[in-house]
């Protein structure tokens, strides 16, 4: 029967003449086909030494941001858990406790928030999905480990360090936060 892609080819067995069994042809043609890329513009950089510069669109590891008076914007809402389509977003909330003001904008804060770096594919929903200009992707690669719990981010290495700020301003520019 004729096969669908047409891309079928017919076994041949006939018997290899002696250059064919020398591979010489097949050895220079080879030779050939690399000596004519040694002299062609290379399409790889020599990482880490050399590093390309990230397209302004690129989203990397997450930052949850603070306020200007360096308390954790996220309010533990659940949207950007709900509009994660990788399901790698998980966080418990507690109500904001008297003298935590300064720690947190509003009455409810998350206690734990992590996303699994393994699960997620920084489509930037949960970005998009923030009511409270929280969480936002950022310019920073996430690094490789050889245990998978070391890819489960906790607030840790989420929020963002009150001495430390994380610039996401390369690749979106925040907008007034509502009041
Ligand atoms: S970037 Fe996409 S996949 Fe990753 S945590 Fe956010 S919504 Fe989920
Ligand atoms: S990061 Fe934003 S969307 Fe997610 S729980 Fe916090 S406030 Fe809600």
């Amino acid at each position: 029967m004729e096969s669908l892609s047409n891309r079928k080819k017919v076994v041949s067995n006939k018997k290899m003449t002696f250059m064919e069994k020398m591979y010489f042809p097949a050895i220079l043609g080879g030779m050939w086909i690399t000596l004519k890329h040694v002299f062609k513009k290379h399409n790889t950089v020599k990482y880490p030494e050399v590093k390309r510069e990230f397209a302004p669109v690129y989203r990397g590891q997450h930052v949850l941001k603070r306020d200007e008076e360096g308390r954790e914007n996220c309010t533990a809402c659940g949207l950007c858990a709900v509009a994660c389509p990788a399901e790698a977003i998980t966080m418990t909330s507690e109500e904001r406790k008297k003298g935590e003001e300064h720690l947190y904008r509003e009455e409810k804060y998350a206690t734990t928030y992590e996303i699994n770096m393994l699960r997620c594919i920084f489509c930037g929903l949960c970005e998009e999905a923030c009511p409270k200009e929280a969480i936002f992707l950022t310019d920073r690669i996430v690094p490789t480990y050889f245990e998978r719990n070391d890819f489960i981010y906790g607030k840790d290495k989420l929020v963002e360090p009150v001495d430390q700020r994380v610039d996401i301003s390369k690749r979106q520019l925040t907008g007034k936060r509502p009041a």
